[in-house]
């Protein structure tokens, strides 16, 4: 666990005691501060009580405090809590920020800070991969995998890699990245911001509280990348300014965990990060092959009778899924979900890539009105007929993507839960020899 003596005899309330507010719980602890602690689910509040005093922050005078800790998850535009931290006079964070305070008590490290709204767990594992590959002790953490806090200290020379949303970049104010990186930005989480203008910027301010001598990279020519990109420089405070939206690097085919136009984005902006940080080609270029991917994100589940089964559950919405179907050029498309907007505008220049698309779930109807213009479209409602009918349409050289451009709450927990669903009823057509059935039908 991470430690640090700035946290010694300060005062901290926490608000949310999941996972990442756990783990703050017992860094402060151990770091000697003294806790007050809520959250809403009593078995929780309980299992803290001999380390914090248990009291709802909204109903507790919190004058004199050093800071609120929340969960990235607490909406700070709606929630109470930023009223009440107004009224006592404290400032609001979250563990990232803490991280950013303990840096000076740990071993000489780097840290890269990894932003954007579509990429950020695949690069972010990317560059750990690399890294690691290379040699150089490093840990990932923030919105993937531990807590940060909850994770060993790396030893001299270490690099902690960092996934940031914007969420968390909201409550931290202090990390100064060796190495942060902005690869894209398109329209999300609109509830919980000032419009997209109001998202873009704080995604931004991960580059304010970069100092000088450090490197930005921004890796996509969409407008509010390239604006963030043009501020930095018109600024003239930072020195290390790389734009990668324009370069290219060969051997793509190579690299199987990273097909599409969005993964080499993602490379190219990764071989920046940690070309910054002394890895040459020579280390880079193998790492890149053997990157094995995440889970849900283009995972390359299954291949049977010539056929590719693709789960990219976590494409919650049109920006990331356009790039998806311009991976592969003859997609069987399932679609569908909780939408999150009414047109499909990033997915049209890649149509011509669908044979026929497969809609689920509550945006199906929305879904199959836009495509029937420009592609075979079938309504399925469920996962598993969508993928039964696909199994039963697709021949050699085909892919079965799950790529939803949607969020998953309309039928099931989450992307992960979506994915294993997807993941079952593939291994299910394949047993039942499905795939290719419909064969009299008119398929195209
Ligand atoms: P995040 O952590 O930002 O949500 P992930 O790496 O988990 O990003 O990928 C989320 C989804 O976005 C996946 O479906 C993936 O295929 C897609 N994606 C990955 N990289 C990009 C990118 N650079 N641009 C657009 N979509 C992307």
């Amino acid at each position: 666990m991470i430690v640090s003596p700035a946290f010694a005899g300060k005062r901290y309330a926490i608000l949310g005691l999941a996972r990442s507010g756990m783990a703050v719980l017992e860094s402060l602890h151990a770091s000697g501060a003294e806790l007050l602690a809520w959250d809403n689910r009593e078995e929780l509040r309980e299992s803290v009580a001999d380390k914090a005093l248990i009291a709802d922050p909204l109903e507790s005078d919190l004058t004199g405090y050093d800071a609120i800790v929340v969960s990235p998850g607490v909406p700070l535009n709606s929630h109470p809590i930023a009223r009440k931290a107004k009224a006592d006079g404290v400032s609001i964070i979250g563990d990232i920020e803490l991280f950013a305070q303990a840096r000076s008590a740990l071993p000489s490290h780097r840290v890269v800070g990894i932003t954007g709204t579509n990429g950020k767990s695949t690069t972010t594992a990317l560059v750990h991969h690399i890294l690691a590959s290379a040699g150089v002790p490093t840990v990932m953490g923030g919105n993937i995998g531990l807590p940060i806090l909850s994770q060993e200290p790396l030893p001299d020379g270490g690099v902690y890699v960092l996934e940031l949303s914007s969420y968390q970049i909201d409550l931290t104010n202090s990390l100064d990245c060796d190495v942060a990186l902005l690869l894209n930005i398109s329209p999300d989480h609109l509830d919980r911001y000032d419009g997209f203008d109001g998202y873009a910027a704080a995604k931004a301010r991960l580059f304010d509280m970069l100092g000088s001598d450090h490197t930005a990279i921004f890796a996509s020519q969409d407008e509010k990348t390239q604006l963030a990109l043009q501020g930095l420089r018109d600024l003239g405070r930072v020195q290390n300014i790389v734009d990668t939206s324009a370069r290219d690097i060969a051997g793509q085919p190579d690299w199987p965990s990273l097909q599409g136009p969005h993964n080499l984005q993602n490379a190219i902006a990764a071989v920046a990060t940690v070309e910054a940080l002394g890895i040459d080609e020579a280390q880079w270029r193998p790492a890149l092959e053997a990157f094995t991917g995440l889970p849900h994100r283009m995972e390359r589940i299954a291949e049977s009778d010539g056929v590719l089964f693709v789960n990219d559950s976590k494409a919650t919405n049109p920006a990331s899924t356009g790039p998806a179907l311009g991976a592969y050029p003859k997609i069987h498309w399932i679609l569908g979900g909780l939408p999150k907007s009414d047109n499909l505008a990033e997915c049209e220049p890649y149509y011509d890539h669908v044979v026929r698309a497969y809609t689920i779930g509550e945006a199906g109807p929305l879904f199959g009105k836009i495509l029937a213009d420009h592609v075979p479209v079938e309504s399925c409602e469920m996962m598993l007929t969508a993928v039964q009918r696909a199994a039963a349409n697709a021949g050699p050289g085909d892919v079965i993507l799950l790529s939803p451009a949607c969020a998953s709450f309309d039928q099931f927990r989450d992307f992960e839960a979506r994915g294993n669903c997807f993941r079952c009823a593939v291994n299910s057509v394949i047993e039942s020899k499905l795939i290719g059935t419909a064969k009299g039908e008119v398929k195209r």
